[in-house]
């Protein structure tokens, strides 16, 4: 029997998400996902956690022991500079992620985990580590470096590295094929808009520019982020205010974006307060519309021609307000979405924009465990 399944894990900070991803036709016979890890309620910790997913896949008939097995692929955050494709885990590959947790101290270790629990499980089985910012490893250096002092950010790797790349990836891909077009003749602007969120440049299937840095904390407002502030405010936060590093670090990463504005992080919440005339939820949606919609023009500056505008992940794939209000009056930059076509609901791939719009305006569901699986099975299957 030809092994054909690949077991897709994306162990975060707090969750480990798994599924198995069927080759031969795309199925995904069991998924699941163990939450609130190291919270009340929760599981213990990522080993414990790991545990559970493999009591639930064998419970489920997927047993890690399964001779159908091709290979596991992992989602992992940081890959750093050395990072730029998918790669076939080994000891030193393990010992180089592991180098990178300063990079991604709450995501990488929560990878190691998933990597080193399958390999005690089954030692045979490939793994492929599939890294989050690989899409973007093409960033030109005018758009990667920060204007800091290069001696003090090459010391200690500061540049803009990029996040959600294997959805940027995907979704861009998927947007040519939209447009019944190769990825190398069109150029996108992807907005990944979840709880998480970032947006990107990608001329002809190439990322030219992102919005996350050297954390997944810069660029456009999030769920629980602040994405763009003066850098000054956290100086000022630690000097004046008297937090710590880690006091100020918990603000922007956890308190802030929707939720601190509003004290929602969830959109729907959001929309239901905005209909209700809720002021503070009003705000914050208008806050979070503005910066997405300098991005768009940032973005369009970047890459000269655009022929699509892409909407992806729970926001992107949910909320026509979002959609409506972030390319409303774009008419001059050729962008016109169609008002019937965007409220319609779908989960597949569609185009939003009005007939006679010179740029697209789709709507493509993420999709990255798919994107994950192709990875690692065409790397071991090579
Ligand atoms: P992540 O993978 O980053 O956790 P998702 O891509 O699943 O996030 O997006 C989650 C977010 O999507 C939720 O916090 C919520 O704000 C938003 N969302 C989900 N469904 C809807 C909907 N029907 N309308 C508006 N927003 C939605």
């Amino acid at each position: 029997m030809t092994a054909t399944r690949v077991l897709v894990l994306n162990s975060g900070s707090s969750s480990v998400k798994y599924q198995i991803v069927d080759m031969a036709d795309g199925s995904r016979p069991a998924a699941g996902q163990v939450e609130r890890i190291g919270e009340e309620g929760g599981a213990a910790d990522h080993v414990t956690a790991l545990k559970q997913v493999g009591d639930d896949l064998a419970a489920q008939g997927f047993g890690l022991d399964s001779p159908e097995l091709a290979a596991v692929g992992h989602r992992v955050v940081h890959g750093g500079t050395r990072f730029t494709e998918p790669t076939l885990v080994t000891d030193e590959v393990l010992t180089a992620i592991e180098a990178l947790v300063p990079l991604a101290p709450l995501h990488n270790p929560a990878n190691l985990t998933g990597i080193r629990a399958v390999r005690e499980l089954r030692p045979d089985l490939p793994q492929v580590a599939v890294f989050d910012t690989a899409f973007h490893a093409t960033l030109p250096e005018a758009a990667y470096r920060y204007a800091i002092d290069r001696d003090t950010a090459d010391a200690h790797h500061i540049r803009r590295y990029g996040f959600h790349g294997t959805s940027h990836a995907f979704v861009s891909r998927a947007t040519a094929r939209l447009l019944g077009k190769d990825p190398s003749e069109v150029n996108v602007i992807v907005l990944h808009l979840g709880n998480g969120a970032s947006a990107s440049a990608v001329r002809g299937g190439v990322c030219v520019d992102t919005s996350m840095g050297l954390t997944p904390l810069e660029g456009l407002v999030m769920g629980t982020r602040s994405g763009d502030i003066d850098p000054a405010v956290l100086l000022h936060l630690q000097r004046s205010a008297g937090m710590t590093p880690d006091e100020v670090d918990a603000l922007l990463n956890r308190k802030s974006g929707l939720l601190g504005l509003c004290g929602d992080n969830d959109m729907r919440e959001i929309g239901r307060r905005m209909a209700e005339g809720d002021e503070a939820a009003q705000l914050a949606f208008d806050i979070y519309v503005h910066r997405l919609r300098k991005y768009v023009g940032a973005y369009t500056a970047v890459l000269g021609r655009v022929d699509a505008v892409t909407f992806t992940a729970g926001v992107g794939e949910n909320s026509a307000a979002v959609r409506e209000a972030a390319l409303r009056g774009m008419g001059l930059l050729g962008i016109e979405v169609d008002a019937v076509r965007n409220a319609v609901r779908g989960s597949a791939a569609r185009l939003i924009s009005a007939k006679g719009s010179r740029v697209a305006v789709a709507v493509v569901p993420t999709d990255e465990e798919l994107q994950i699986a192709q990875e690692a099975y065409s790397l071991v299957t090579l």
